[in-house]
């Protein structure tokens, strides 16, 4: 059923679903194994809309091949200023297939076309830019060594940096285009080869992506994608000899079992994992004014966002006032498809997922938890569920302990700092916080005490491809993003010569 409120789709976009999309191996499109007859859905409607292919064990070793082919050949002779203009023309050609990745990935993922426009592609083609500088930039140092023996001796010593080799990327549904532009961006500035598995529920844009590479004169074999599912298809990716740095966003289970199959073959890996945020809000802001920063911080893409506030603590003096204002606001969040452009809640990607978080809203309500607005997956077709917030939730139950990845927030009253900052580290996660006051030395204690790899004051959400993005304890291993991802796509080689 096409609504008039949904924006037309561009031609190029119908086109594209139309395929039967094959495996991208080698610089084209190549059969799998298996016929391409996995569906692939639309979240606002369930109706199937595309269909991939189911990569084998075969096939994810003959794109490991290819990587492998491109990495000791013509990508590996390439100048770094040469793989800087490749990422320059990619970021370029992003830009001019911006609205029609943009409408694929609403389709396909359910999120807003507004964030579509601006984040999955718009921040993507920022990223893609940032990194291409980094190709001619990548340094070592030289010392002036001193070795003891033999007497009088000097020795000069220098570090190269020099491309980890074969790449393997695991990219989540989330955000299928930015996540996998993360990983290939730093990993061709840094001159590896890729093979990209995006989740088997958003394949479409990094398949576009796929033949957008090409066009931008990236050599054949530089970039490869795979899809399928994450037990078969992710699993043989991993645990391939051929893949010399494994990168990985997703949940900390598969997070921590990816981590034991690389350092069986001893590959390098990269973790960004879950995360349980904390957002720390004192009594002496104007509410009004920080609801929307507030709101956006808890349910941007419908909070599934690994780094999404999921947990208040809200100074005992404000709470009801929060809380009130957080009520309000979420009661007027319209639910609609991604398409629509007035809509401003979404549904989240798939069926099995809006479950999944129903089920821990329900089971929380069992245990006492008050709902204090939504709570329910409303009855109309899509994966929707409704914005909602849960106060008195004990310290231990799931709800204050479990990343529920969707639109639910708990709200916990806290006496003062300390307190609130007890709570917000009473976790086993780490990955992000935000603290909202006006007092800059409350603001800047927060920072110190916190831990997690990322504390925004007054805040919630902004990242940067110039600043490190990654997680304490178990959110992840590793950072994305600035001068660490270059260090975690290269390795450091010394080097040691006499001096006569
Ligand atoms: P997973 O961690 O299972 O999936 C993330 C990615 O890993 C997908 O591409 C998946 O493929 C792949 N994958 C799954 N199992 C394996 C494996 N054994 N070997 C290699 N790759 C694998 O997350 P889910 O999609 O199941 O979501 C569950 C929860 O994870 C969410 O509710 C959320 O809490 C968290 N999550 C966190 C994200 C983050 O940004 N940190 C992103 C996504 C989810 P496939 O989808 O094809 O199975």
């Amino acid at each position: 059923m096409t609504s008039p409120h949904l924006i037309a789709l561009l031609p190029e976009v119908s086109a594209f679903l139309q395929r039967r999309h094959g495996l991208w191996i080698d610089g084209g499109w190549q059969p799998a194994s298996a016929p391409a007859d996995t569906p692939v859905r639309n979240p606002a409607t369930g109706d199937i809309i595309s269909f991939v292919s189911d990569a084998s064990a075969d096939d994810v070793d003959r794109a490991v091949c290819a990587a492998r082919a491109a990495f000791d050949g013509p990508w590996r002779a390439m100048r770094p200023a040469d793989r800087e203009k490749c990422l320059v023309r990619l970021s370029e050609l992003l830009e001019t297939h911006g609205e029609a990745l943009a409408q694929l990935e609403t389709l396909n993922q359910g999120k807003s076309i507004h964030i579509a426009r601006a984040i999955e592609v718009g921040a993507s083609v920022e990223y893609v830019r940032y990194m291409a500088g980094w190709a001619t930039k990548i340094e070592g140092s030289t010392l002036d060594l001193s070795i003891p023996v033999p007497a009088g001796a000097r020795n000069l010593g220098m570090t190269l940096r020099e491309p980890v080799g074969v790449v393997g990327a695991i990219v989540p549904w989330n955000f299928p285009l930015m996540i996998a532009l993360w990983k290939l961006a730093p990993a061709l500035a840094c001159g590896c080869t890729i093979v990209l598995k995006p989740s088997e529920d958003t394949p479409l844009t990094v398949l576009r992506l796929a033949e957008l590479t090409a066009e931008a004169g990236i050599p054949p074999g530089v970039v490869n994608v795979v899809t399928g599912h994450g037990h078969s298809t992710g699993a043989a990716l991993t645990c391939h000899p051929g893949i010399d740095k494994l990168t990985f966003t997703g949940s900390t289970p598969v997070g921590k079992q990816i981590g034991h199959q690389a350092i069986d073959n001893m590959t390098r890996f990269t973790l960004e994992l879950g995360g349980k945020n904390p957002m720390i809000i004192m009594d002496d802001l104007d509410v009004p004014a920080i609801l929307p920063g507030l709101m956006a911080g808890c349910f941007f893409n419908q909070g599934q966002v690994c780094a999404a506030a999921s947990r208040l603590y809200i100074q005992q003096s404000a709470f009801d006032r929060v809380v009130g204002e957080l009520q309000n606001a979420m009661q007027a969040l319209t639910l609609g498809s991604g398409l629509d452009p007035s809509a401003t809640l979404q549904p989240l990607v798939t069926a099995r997922h809006r479950n999944r978080v129903a089920e821990l809203v329900s089971r929380a309500r069992e245990q006492g938890v008050e709902v204090v607005t939504g709570g329910q997956a409303p009855t109309r077709p899509g994966y929707y569920f409704e914005p909602t917030l849960l106060v008195n939730a004990a310290d231990d139950n799931a709800a204050m302990r479990e990343e529920i990845f969707g639109p639910v927030i708990t709200a916990t009253p806290v006496r003062d700092l300390d307190h609130a900052i007890a709570c917000a580290n009473d976790t086993r996660y780490g990955l992000a916080a935000s603290v909202w006051t006006r007092d800059l030395n409350a603001a800047l204690s927060a920072v110190r005490r916190i831990k997690a790899g990322t504390v925004w004051v007054n805040s919630h959400i902004p990242v940067d491809p110039s600043l490190p993005f990654g997680g304490f304890k178990h959110s992840g291993y590793g950072r994305e993003h600035g001068s660490a991802a270059i260090d975690a796509y290269t390795e450091s080689k010394s080097v040691c010569i006499p001096v006569f």
